[in-house]
C-alpha cells in the first residue's frame, strides 16, 4: 500500500469524541516505550508525526493520524452507519478527505500511574477497542528482546474473549541477533498457542532497518479489500 500522505488529524479524550464519518482505522496499542510511536513514523514515512516519548506513559490522549493512499474509498465497511461517532466528535484538522486513520492508542501498563489515572485509561482504551467500529484491526506491539509478560498475555486474553480482530507486531528486532531474534519469536508464539488454537497474524519489525514495513502495509491493505474499501 502506498501512504501519499500523512498528517495529525485530532486527540480524542473518549470515544464519543472520535471522528464522525465511517473511514476506516488501524489502531496501534503496547506499553509505554514500546516502541509505538517510532513504528507509526516508519510506517507513514513520516519522521516526526508522532511523538518518540522522552517521559513513557504521558500520552493519555487517543491521537488520529489522517492518511491518504489513492486507491481506497470509504464505500462501505465493517460499519455501514459511522459506529459509535456522534455530534460530540470534534472537528479535524487538515479537513476529512482522507482515506483512512493509524489510531495511537495510549501505552498502558507504566506503573508510575496513579490507581485513579489507570482506571480512566483502562476504560477509555477499553471503550475504544469495543464500541469503535470502524477500528478493522488492531495491532499490539510487544518488545521481542523482552519473556512475555502477564500484563500483554491477559491483554491478549481479552481481546480474544471479545472477538476484536488484532494481530501481533514484535518491535526493535535490529536489537537482537538473528539467532535470538528467531528464538525469542518462537518462544512467544509457543506460549500464544497455551491459550490460542489458532495464532493470530504477526510480524516482525525495526523502526531502524524498516524491517516489516512493506508486509504491514500489504497487510492493512488486504484488509481493507476484504471489507470493501478499496476497488
Ligand atoms: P512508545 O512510547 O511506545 O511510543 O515508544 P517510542 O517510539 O517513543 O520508542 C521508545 C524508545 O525505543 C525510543 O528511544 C526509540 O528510539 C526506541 N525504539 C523504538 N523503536 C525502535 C526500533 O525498532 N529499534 C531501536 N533500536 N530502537 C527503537
Amino acid at each position: 500500500m502506498f501512504i501519499k500522505s500523512a498528517q495529525y488529524a485530532i486527540s480524542s479524550p473518549r470515544v464519543e469524541q472520535c471522528p464522525a464519518g465511517n473511514l476506516p482505522e488501524f489502531a496501534f496499542i503496547g506499553r509505554s516505550n514500546v516502541g509505538k510511536s517510532s513504528l507509526i513514523n516508519m510506517l507513514t514515512g513520516r519522521a516526526g508525526l508522532a511523538k518518540t516519548s522522552a517521559t513513557p506513559g504521558k500520552t493519555v490522549l487517543i491521537n488520529y493520524f489522517s492518511l491518504k493512499t489513492p486507491s481506497v474509498s470509504p464505500v462501505r465497511g465493517r460499519t455501514q452507519d459511522g459506529g459509535v461517532a456522534n455530534d460530540k466528535s470534534l472537528p479535524l484538522r487538515g479537513g476529512s478527505e482522507g482515506s483512512l486513520f493509524f489510531v495511537d492508542l495510549p501505552g498502558y501498563g507504566y506503573a508510575k500511574r496513579g490507581m485513579q489515572q489507570r482506571d480512566e485509561l483502562q476504560r477509555m482504551i477499553t471503550g475504544y477497542i469495543l464500541r469503535r467500529e470502524q477500528m478493522m484491526n488492531l495491532f499490539l506491539l510487544i518488545d521481542v528482546r523482552h519473556e512475555p509478560q502477564r500484563i500483554d498475555m491477559e491483554f491478549i486474553e481479552w481481546l480474544g474473549e471479545n472477538g476484536v480482530p488484532f494481530s501481533i507486531v514484535f518491535t526493535k528486532a535490529d536489537k537482537l541477533s538473528k539467532g535470538k531474534l528467531a528464538a525469542n519469536v518462537k518462544h512467544y508464539l509457543a506460549e500464544l498457542s497455551k491459550q490460542w488454537e489458532e495464532l493470530p497474524p504477526h510480524f516482525i519489525t525495526s523502526s531502524e532497518t524498516r524491517q516489516g514495513k512493506e508486509e504491514l502495509l500489504d497487510y492493512i491493505e488486504s484488509i481493507l479489500k476484504q471489507n470493501d474499501y478499496q476497488q
